[in-house]
């Protein structure tokens, strides 16, 4: 059992749901490896969430809610660590979710479509059962999507995507919009909204925003949109990652 006290919880937390969701046989085996480079990326932040994201995280909804498609597109990490949190938001967005795996396999794409079965979320998209399509018809499982998902989507959320990944969705012309805790990735780099945080924390804040966007003109989303910067605010994001403290 985790102690509340330790000082640790938190992190300690999410390293037991990525350790039970690998046991559960619907994580690739990198998948370890993704999270441990995000959680030292966390580390540096002080776990919390910062203005430069916060500020991203706003310009996110505000495309969102302007979109005609959007679409919420999960990897295993991503469900294990916030696949209720995933729903609620694509919910209060009227966005669709879209399984999308790196190493792909049939059996990780059905585990994974039954936790969204089991919640009563049987419009899940990117299973085995689904039309998948290729972007711009590239033949690579990279660029691989649901016809009625990514592949017409006009808007894509992804968190913690790879960088070949993210690099095909910028160029097909869709907005593409990250959530990566490493600023230099290549993912942060292709998107054109880079949200640098810790996606548990992340998605629950867009939701919270969106209640509130949902409520304004659509020129104020506009405004919103039309005043970031994504290079400017990405560099504001690494800024933020120093040490803090002194090694005695
Ligand atoms: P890229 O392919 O974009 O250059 P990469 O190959 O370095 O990136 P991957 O292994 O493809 O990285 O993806 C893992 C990424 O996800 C890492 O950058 C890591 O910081 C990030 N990450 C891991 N867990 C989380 C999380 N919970 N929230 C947000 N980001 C996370
Ligand atoms: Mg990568």
């Amino acid at each position: 059992m985790l102690s509340k006290s330790h000082p640790r919880y938190e992190s300690l937390v999410l390293r037991d749901k990525i350790v039970k969701a690998s046991k559960a046989g619907y994580l690739a085996d990198s998948a370890m490896i993704a999270h441990g480079r995000g959680e030292a990326f966390d580390y540096l932040l002080g776990e919390k969430t910062t203005l430069p994201a916060k500020r991203a995280m706003y310009v996110t909804v505000a495309i969102m809610l302007l979109s005609k498609n959007p679409v919420i597109s999960v990897n295993g990490n991503t469900v294990a660590l916030a696949i209720d949190e995933i729903i609620e938001f694509a919910r209060e967005i009227d966005a669709k979710i879209e399984i999308n795996l790196f190493y792909r396999t049939d059996d990780r794409v059905n585990k994974i479509a039954k936790l969204f079965y089991d919640r009563d979320y049987p419009e899940i998209l990117g299973t085995n059962n689904d039309e998948m399509m290729h972007i711009n018809e590239i033949k690579n499982p990279r660029a691989s999507a649901s016809k009625n998902g990514i592949y017409s989507a006009d808007t894509v959320l992804v968190p913690l995507e790879d960088g070949d990944r993210a690099e095909i969705l910028s160029r097909s012309g869709k907005n593409t919009i990250t959530i990566d805790l490493n600023p230099l990735s290549r993912t942060s780099k292709m998107s054109d909204v880079s949200i640098v945080d810790n996606l548990v924390r992340a998605i629950p804040f867009m939701t919270k925003i969106a209640r509130d966007l949902k409520l304004q003109d659509e020129e104020l989303l506009r405004e919103i949109i039309e005043e970031f910067d994504n290079d400017i605010n990405l560099k504001e994001s690494l800024e933020l990652f120093k040490i803090k403290e002194e090694v005695k």
